[in-house]
């Protein structure tokens, strides 16, 4: 028996499946594939993947209905594949319970990252670290202290919520209202204000610009990009009582 994680790509191009395929299993995955709709839920609720990568255009049925039928039976991450361009498919991807999308084309890289985010934000509360730490942002959410480049800064309540919410999921795009939820838990009806200038003031206090490392995904909502030579699992201290 492997211990691998097990992604599930229904894709029916199979030039992308190949790709999907080849890449996944350099970086140790185990890989199923299914070219149609139908094939790919009978797959899902037959092996139970770890994620499943699903594309929007399939022969039999759209990736939409596919992910509906996903959702009837299990909680499983769902990553979606788009079409170049097409923002009003990542809007319902979302809203249709998607974790996360990749616009074609993407990179290998891209999509590994993105694969391992997804996994990552997937597992159990229980086995959240209480530091954060890429290299950029640093967050020890026991403490509630923030410090980006090594250096402490003073941050309000809202603020430090907000950057928590980021660090916990970055790499991913957290809609407006997720970021309301994280930050006021029951929001008012100004909320996307609030939030807009929120993470205005963030910015300048962190030196930080519009280009990132916080960026605006348009008509859905903001993304924290961590620095690309940062892997989070491996620079987080999980167990700093043991000698290294
Ligand atoms: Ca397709």
């Amino acid at each position: 028996m492997s211990d691998h994680q097990t992604v599930l790509i229904i894709e029916d191009e199979a030039d992308i499946q190949t790709l999907l395929r080849t890449v996944l299993t350099r970086n140790d995955f185990d890989v199923l594939v299914a070219s149609d709709g139908l094939t790919g839920i009978f797959l899902a609720k037959e092996h139970h993947p770890d994620l499943i990568v699903l594309d929007v255009g399939l022969p039999d049925m759209d990736g939409w209905g596919v992910l509906e039928q996903l959702r009837s039976a299990s909680n499983v991450p769902v990553i979606m594949l788009t079409a170049h361009g097409t923002e009003a498919d990542r809007v319902r991807g979302f809203g249709a319970g998607a974790d996360d999308y990749l616009v074609k084309p993407f990179s290998n890289k891209e999509l590994i990252a993105r694969i391992r985010a997804v996994l990552r934000r997937s597992q159990p509360a229980q086995a959240q670290p209480d530091l954060y730490n890429d290299g950029v942002l640093a967050i020890d959410f026991i403490a509630k202290l923030v410090s980006v480049n090594g250096r402490l800064l003073k941050v309000t309540p809202i603020e430090f919520r907000l950057l928590s919410a980021f660090a916990k999921s970055a790499g991913l795009v957290l809609s407006v209202q997720q970021l309301l939820e994280a930050a006021w838990g029951n929001p008012p009806a100004d909320g996307q204000d609030r939030v807009k200038f929120s993470i205005l003031r963030i910015r300048k206090k962190l030196g930080w610009s519009e280009s990132g490392p916080i960026v605006a995904v348009r008509g859905f909502g903001y993304r924290y990009d961590p620095p690309s030579n940062a892997v989070p699992d491996e620079v987080l201290p999980q167990h700093p009582e043991e000698p290294s």
